[in-house]
């Protein structure tokens, strides 16, 4: 359907647990909405005084949006790398500005400790409720008209009410075959498994989804057809898979169809960061103005690919925002947008348990949003995407140079249609490669350099070791992972991202993966890491030649 007109959301709370159906309303609700009214004479509540909260005024230094650059910093040459390790983070000097949230305010509506401070409403303190309001409206342009903002303290504690307020014991839900583990672990204890979906390159796949779905037999799978799908679309933890907004359309689709609820799980929106450039072909763009602006805060946005709520026509995605990593993850605040009946429940489950996110962290969280304004915060979402960016194009320069990188384009398998760099030893004078070696070319291992978020997902070509036994994949995947851990390089092992092997009882032989960050570390990191990983994963292959 085409969203020409927006709509209210249809009556989705046949979805709702028994845990969440049995939540009474909370007593003091009915009275709360007096607190707020002018001039109350309040003796109900157990409120402390703000007169006795030990701290008269917060003040932060806060960097300015423009802090980072919006095209790549380094010149475009052989070079580059050397400009990175050496050049323009270090030599960076802060700019920042001054501000303070005092206990008692000047002007009557600004942000204050002594309301910031005081038991708040679950939903959020007001001026984040507004800013947020704002930002949800403007930049993810919901289809339904009665969505509903409600705070969190982050995606995790986002995603681990969404299952308790949706799911009952005995459940499944829809994810991908490769997931986010801490998304699984808060499900298994409640007796509530996942049920991997095929993924390609893009993600969940729909007609492996239409086909799970059509065909779900509750006797043999011993539950119900799920009606819960957990979904990270862009810059997917692990494996790194962006969807594009026709797959989203189909996936929204077959949702409709079979009644399913959409939990958007989107950390990575914001550091979309476009297609990976190999050094040499790299050349700086036209520099943007750099300054905030409303223009350009539209013009960005207008590349970003929509979010699952642009097109939900019914009020059946539950989206769940964070600013983890956007502005840190110890800020433990994040949003959900939903239709009414959902927030409602999400509410009443916030209220007995943290009541509401910490009041220090709304508040310095708010005093930077509304100080920095809605087009200075989209203007810092801009600069983290370039810094993020050259990140990506680093790493994979390291990769570039210390093996060699064939570009072939993938016709089957998960990376179908996609260009797969396939990495496999490269004859190097100075490290003195044996001829023997070399002429095997062997693939060691091979990926997509990811078009959105924080990770390298790197398949290992396990099928080319000497020692390579079918079935026996996770012996080898975890004997490379140790070799490079005792090395002194951590990589993400694979095993742990799959969720065939969290849904208990099924088998998984299609390990041999790395989850590679590149999100943080020195630049000098990344090439020591790469070199070691280079000598490790050589070794490794040539065993037993
Ligand atoms: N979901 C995904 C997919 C993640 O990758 C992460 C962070 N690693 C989280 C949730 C956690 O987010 P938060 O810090 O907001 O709890």
């Amino acid at each position: 359907m085409s969203v020409e007109k927006r709509t209210q959301s249809i009556d989705l709370s046949h979805h709702l647990s028994e845990l969440s159906k049995a939540r009474q309303t909370s007593p003091l609700k009915g009275i709360m909405k007096y607190f707020a009214q002018p001039g109350i004479l309040s003796l109900a509540g157990g409120l402390p005084s703000p007169a006795y909260f030990p701290v008269s005024d917060i003040s932060a230094n806060v960097l300015v949006p423009e802090s980072f650059s919006l095209s790549p910093t380094e010149p475009s040459t052989s070079l580059s790398w050397l400009w990175k390790l050496f050049g323009s983070h270090n030599a960076t000097k802060e700019k920042t500005q001054a501000i303070t949230i005092p206990k008692y305010p000047t002007v009557k509506e600004d942000i204050n400790l002594a309301t910031s401070l005081q038991y708040s409403q679950a939903v959020a303190q007001a001026h984040l409720q507004n800013f947020l309001k704002q930002f949800t409206s403007e930049v993810y342009r919901p289809a339904f008209e009665d969505w509903t903002i409600l705070v969190d303290t982050g995606n995790t504690d986002g995603w681990s009410r969404a299952v308790m307020t949706l799911c009952n014991p005995g459940e499944g839900v829809l994810c991908e075959e490769w997931t986010y583990p801490s998304a699984v672990a808060s499900m298994i204890p409640f007796n509530i498994k996942p049920v991997p979906v095929g993924m390609d390159a893009l993600g969940m796949k729909s007609d492996d989804l239409e086909n799970l779905l059509s065909q779900w037999d509750p006797v043999s799978r011993q539950m119900p057809r799920p009606h819960v799908m957990y979904i990270v679309p862009v810059g997917q933890n692990p494996s790194g898979s962006t969807m594009s907004v026709a797959r989203k359309k189909q996936i929204y689709d077959i949702c409709v169809k079979y009644d399913v609820i959409i939990v958007e799980d989107d950390p990575y929106y914001f550091l979309q960061l476009g297609t990976y450039i190999s050094k040499d072909d790299r050349f700086p763009g036209a520099t943007p103005s750099g300054k905030p602006s409303a223009d350009e805060s539209k013009r960005y946005l207008s590349t970003l690919t929509p979010s699952f709520l642009n097109f939900d026509y019914e009020g059946r995605v539950i989206r769940l925002d964070t600013f983890s990593k956007t502005i840190a993850p110890g800020s433990r605040l994040g949003w959900f947008t939903c239709n009414p009946v959902f927030a409602e429940r999400l509410e009443r489950q916030g209220e007995t348990t943290a009541q509401a996110p910490c009041g220090f962290g709304q508040a310095v969280i708010t005093k930077i949003l509304t100080h920095w304004t809605y087009d200075g915060y989209i203007r810092w979402l801009r600069g983290l995407r370039t810094e993020y960016q050259q990140r990506r194009d680093f790493f994979i320069d390291c990769l570039a140079d210390e093996f060699h990188l064939h570009e072939v384009p993938a016709v089957s398998g998960v990376w179908e249609g996609c260009i797969v760099y396939q990495a496999s030893s490269q004859v190097k004078k100075s490290t003195g490669m044996t001829e023997k070696y070399s002429a095997r070319n062997r693939t060691m291992f091979s990926f997509v350099p990811p078009v959105a978020g924080m990770f390298v997902w790197m398949k290992l070509h396990l099928d080319q070791h000497p020692s390579f036994v079918p079935g026996d994949e996770d012996t080898l995947e975890t004997k490379l992972w140790t070799k490079l851990a005792e090395n002194g390089v951590l990589f993400g092992p694979g095993w742990m991202f799959s969720a065939n092997a969290m849904a208990e009882g099924s088998d998984n032989n299609d390990s041999g993966h790395f989850r590679i960050s590149f999100s943080n570390g020195e630049f000098t990191d990344f090439k020591k890491a790469i070199t070691i990983f280079g000598r490790v994963i050589r070794e490794f292959f040539q065993e037993d030649l």
